[in-house]
């Protein structure tokens, strides 16, 4: 995490010695895994996924033992990069001393994860309900609200992501809802602040904020206040394009959830653990949901972790009443042996602060330079190691460089970018028509600049090979 040069080094420069390659181990990957392997999201004949040879730090290597800086962090997870040795070591300590042990018992590994998560948490919030990963923090945190609240509606915005369970994937406001939708689970989904395609044909963030929040007031009106147990909101809402909300909206959505007794959750499944350069996305604004859903950063995904981190208010609810829900596997020591370590580890180096001045003073000044020289990118938006690009055919109107949800030759051009991407050394997130650049928090200096680099050579080739801003 040293700055060594204003000048982009090179990919051979900056990568860490590759693996000793072995091409039959790697063609026998390939094939086992398209023999056997159901992957996700995906119809399973066309998939051609990339062999991983090896993963440090930033980078990770393809099967012919190229080096890829991965800015990506895979799915936005790998907040302290790849095989960080104390998280790995604390991993291998735990598996020696104690690989697992009922929910029902307390065990130091799990007590000293949930004091760590909470430590970090806003005041008020110091109890920690353990689960494997963000979806089911959704379900679970859901499921307290309804109890708390007796209350069974929730809702949740457009343009969102919370998780493949039955009540998650309800809650997603993005494609992927689409064909398991059966018009249950009580949500009802609202618009929320996005000004680069306002819905609210808004000009100024302040105008934004203000009509987002009306426009939330209504909806609350009119499905009934009483009946609205919860309302489930990314701090900055991340596969649906990483919108950073404008000042005074997360306030003003603390103030409609008190007004009427619903129970705001915060999903910083994506947003929490350094992420935005803050231990969690609210910190920025200093608003206090009552419910928080963390996974991903919490332990880099090194072992299948996630959890609610829940309110005084909430656990009280809970102190004589059951709380009707359990997991096997919930805090199970190697995954919280796995927070504890990379908790511990952002602290001892100081990773949340270094993925914030790499956000002000590279990630987002490089990103806005792109932006002025290439006519394919509408908007540059983010913070801390969180940004996106919204890639658009004409800045004028907009357009997006892909239609929504399109695949297929109709998003030819973003695959296109993929493989420019990745030809150059850097292994890219495009998510629709956007380019999310989301590397590990502890992205070198050189390796931002380097990132930058190829980035901008790829841009311009996709530009120059679709004819992207050029006079018509
Ligand atoms: N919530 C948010 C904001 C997410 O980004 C995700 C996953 O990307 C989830 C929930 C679901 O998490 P998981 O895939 O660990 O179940």
């Amino acid at each position: 995490m040293t700055a060594t040069s204003d000048r982009a080094l090179t990919v051979e420069q900056l990568a860490p010695p590759g693996p000793q390659l072995d091409p039959a181990a790697v063609q026998r990957t390939y094939e086992l895994d398209r023999a056997h392997v159901f992957h996700s999201w995906s119809a399973q004949g066309a998939l051609t996924p990339m062999v991983v040879t090896q993963a440090r730090g930033s980078w990770v290597w393809d099967g012919e033992g190229r080096p890829l800086l991965d800015l990506s962090s895979q799915l936005v997870n790998t907040n302290v990069g790849h095989q960080h040795p104390a998280v790995v070591r604390g991993i291998q300590e735990q598996a020696a001393r104690l690989c697992t042990i009922a929910p029902q018992h307390a065990v130091d590994v799990r007590s000293e994860a949930a004091r760590l998560v909470t430590e970090h948490a806003p005041d008020g919030l110091s109890k920690v309900f353990f689960t494997n990963a963000g979806a089911e923090a959704i379900e679970n945190a859901v499921r307290m609200a309804r109890l708390h609240t007796g209350r069974r509606k929730v809702l949740s915005r457009y343009r969102s992501y919370h998780g493949n369970t039955q009540t998650a994937i309800h809650l997603t406001g993005d494609p992927r809802r689409w064909p398991n939708d059966s018009g249950a689970e009580g949500i009802v989904h609202f618009f929320g602040p996005y000004l680069y395609r306002s819905a609210f044909h808004a000009q100024t963030e302040e105008e934004e904020c203000a009509r987002a929040l009306e426009h939330l007031e209504q909806v609350i009106q009119l499905e009934g206040p009483a009946t609205i147990a919860a309302l489930v909101l990314e701090t900055v809402p991340g596969t649906a394009g990483i919108m950073v909300p404008p000042p005074g909206y997360l306030a003003g959505v603390r103030e409609l959830c008190d007004r009427h007794g619903i129970v705001w959750i915060a999903d910083e499944v994506m947003c929490g653990f350094g992420r935005t350069g803050a231990w969690f996305g609210v910190d920025h604004w200093g608003a206090t949901p009552d419910l928080i859903t963390f996974a991903k950063g919490v332990n880099s995904g090194y072992v299948p972790l996630g959890g609610v981190i829940i309110s005084d208010a909430i656990a009280e609810t809970f102190r004589e009443r059951p709380f009707p829900g359990g997991l096997t596997y919930s805090g199970h020591p190697l995954a919280c042996g796995s927070a504890v370590a990379t908790i511990t580890a952002m602290q001892d180096e100081g990773v949340i602060e270094h993925a914030a001045r790499i956000g002000s003073e590279l990630l987002g000044p490089g990103l806005r330079e792109l932006a002025e020289r290439h006519p394919v990118v509408g908007e540059v938006r983010g913070l801390g190691v969180f940004w996106a690009l919204e890639l658009v055919r004409d800045r004028t109107t907009r357009e997006p460089l892909v239609p929504y949800n399109a695949s297929g030759p109709a998003a030819q051009v973003t695959a296109d970018l993929v493989a420019a991407c990745k030809r150059r050394g850097v292994l890219p997130a495009v998510n629709m028509n956007r380019l999310h650049v989301v590397p590990p928090c502890t992205i070198a200096d050189d390796e931002v600049r380097l990132g930058l680099a190829i980035l901008d050579d790829a841009l311009g080739e996709i530009e120059a090979a679709h004819g992207i801003g050029r006079a018509h």
